[in-house]
C-alpha cells in the first residue's frame, strides 16, 4: 500500500498498480478491448469502453498520476493539447473571461487566440512576474487563471505562489501547464493549484514514441473534464497507456540526470565567448531564478540560448552539432535541438514573437540522457 508520505521514486513504481496484481502479472498488461461486459452499471459514464477512459490501463494511470502530484484525481488524454483544450472547454462557457500568462506554449496560445472568440470567451494576458497588476484585469466574469511552470521557450518561472493565491482570493480556478517541470520538479497541488496539465508526450513518457496528455487535480473538476472528454473523444488508446505507464516508471532517474546535465551545459554555454544569452532557471542571471529556487526541486532539462550573429548562424550551429537531433518536442532520452521561430512558435507572426522576447536566432535544447561531457564537447566544437 502506497502512502502519501512515500517518495516519488516509490510512487512511480508502485502507486496505482492493481491490487491484487491481475493474473499475477508484474507489468500491467494491455487491455486491448474497446468494450467490456455489462456489469449492472447505473450510469452511461460508468459503462466500460475505451472512450470512457475507464479501462484497467486508464484507471491505473489515473491513480499513479494523482499520487505523483499528491492530488485527488487525474485523467489521461490522447495528447497534451487534448488535455489543455478539453479542460478549458469544460470550465469556460460563453460570456466567461480568463487570465493567461503572456508567454505560453505556441499551440496553447494559438488555440486561445483563434478558437475562443467565436465561442464568446475572452482572455487577457498577464505578466507572470507582476502580481500587483493582475487585479486590474479581473472582471466579474473572470473564471480561470492559466500559467506554465517553466515557460517555453524562454524558461521563465513566474510568481506561481502568487498565481495560486490570487485564484483562491478571487474565486478563480488555477490551472498550470506543468509539462516542463514534471511532477519530479514541481507538484502544483502542493502549492494550491486546482489543476495541473501535462503533455505526457514529453518527460512523463520520456521516450519520444507516443503522444499523450494528462489533467491532474481537484476531483470535482476532473469529473467535469472527464465528462467533456467523453463527448470530445480525446481518450488515450490502451497501447499508448501501456507505453506511458512503462515510460513513467523511470521518470525520477531520468529527470534527476537531466536536471544535472542541463545545469552543467547551461553553465558551460553561459561562459562561452560566442554565446550571448542563456535562459535556464538554474542560472542566477535568469529571469525567475529566485522563484525557481523557492518552488522547484530541480531546474529541468530544457534551456534556450542565443549565439552571437543571426538566424543563419544559429542554423549553422545546429547543423554542426553531431549529437542532438534537430526536431521539435522535448523530454526524451535523446537530446533535441530546434529554433523555436521555425518549429514550436512558427504559428506566431515575427512581430508577436518579438513582442514576447523570442528572437529568430533563439535556439532551444532538450537535454537527453547522453553523457554530459560528450554534449559539452559537441557544443564546444560546433561553436568554435
Ligand atoms: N504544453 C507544452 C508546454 C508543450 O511543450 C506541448 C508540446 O510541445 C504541449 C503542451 C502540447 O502537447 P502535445 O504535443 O502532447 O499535444
Amino acid at each position: 500500500m502506497i502512502s502519501k508520505q512515500m517518495h516519488i521514486e516509490t510512487k512511480l513504481i508502485h502507486a496505482g498498480e492493481p491490487e491484487p496484481l491481475i493474473g499475477g502479472a508484474v507489468t500491467l498488461p494491455i487491455f486491448q478491448s474497446s468494450t467490456f461486459q455489462y456489469n449492472n452499471e447505473d450510469h452511461y459514464d460508468k459503462l466500460k469502453y475505451i472512450r470512457m477512459n475507464n479501462t484497467p490501463n486508464h484507471v491505473a494511470l489515473h491513480r499513479k498520476l494523482a499520487s505523483l502530484e499528491n492530488a485527488d484525481a487525474a485523467l489521461v488524454t490522447s495528447s497534451g493539447m487534448a488535455a489543455i483544450t478539453t479542460a478549458l472547454l469544460a470550465l469556460l462557457s460563453p460570456g466567461d473571461h480568463f487570465l493567461a500568462q503572456d508567454c505560453l506554449y505556441g499551440g496553447t496560445l494559438d488555440f486561445i487566440n483563434s478558437d475562443f472568440k467565436p465561442l464568446g470567451i475572452s482572455v487577457d494576458y498577464i505578466d507572470g512576474n507582476k502580481p500587483d497588476t493582475w487585479s486590474k484585469q479581473l472582471r466579474a466574469e473572470t473564471r480561470v487563471i492559466y500559467v506554465e511552470t517553466i515557460t517555453n521557450p524562454l524558461m521563465a518561472v513566474a510568481d506561481l505562489k502568487a498565481a495560486a493565491a490570487f485564484a483562491r482570493n478571487h474565486g478563480l480556478i488555477s490551472m498550470i501547464d506543468n509539462t516542463f517541470a514534471s511532477p519530479v520538479n514541481f507538484r502544483p497541488a502542493e502549492w494550491g493549484f486546482d489543476l495541473s496539465l501535462h503533455s505526457c508526450t514529453k518527460y512523463l513518457n520520456g521516450h519520444s514514441d507516443i503522444v499523450a496528455g494528462a489533467v491532474i487535480g481537484r476531483e470535482d473538476l476532473i469529473h467535469k473534464i472527464a465528462h467533456k472528454l467523453i463527448h470530445l473523444g480525446g481518450s488515450l488508446d490502451p497501447h499508448a497507456c501501456f507505453l506511458l505507464h512503462r515510460g513513467m516508471k523511470t521518470l525520477a532517474v531520468r529527470m534527476k540526470y537531466q536536471n544535472e546535465s542541463a545545469l552543467a551545459i547551461a553553465e558551460f554555454l553561459a561562459h562561452h565567448p560566442v554565446v550571448e544569452k542563456v535562459n535556464y532557471p538554474g542560472l542566477e542571471t535568469c529571469t525567475g531564478h529566485v522563484h525557481a529556487r523557492k518552488l522547484l526541486d530541480g531546474f529541468g532539462g530544457m534551456l534556450s540560448f542565443e549565439i552571437k550573429g543571426d538566424a543563419a548562424d544559429a542554423d549553422r550551429f545546429i547543423e554542426r552539432t553531431r549529437l542532438p537531433i534537430c526536431a521539435p518536442s522535448l523530454g526524451g532520452v535523446e537530446s533535441l535541438i530546434t529554433r523555436p521561430a521555425t518549429t514550436s512558435h512558427s504559428g506566431m507572426s515575427p512581430a508577436d514573437r518579438k513582442a514576447i522576447g523570442i528572437s529568430d536566432r533563439l535556439i532551444r535544447l532538450s537535454v537527453g540522457l547522453e553523457t554530459t561531457q560528450d554534449l559539452i564537447d559537441d557544443f564546444d566544437m560546433a561553436l568554435t
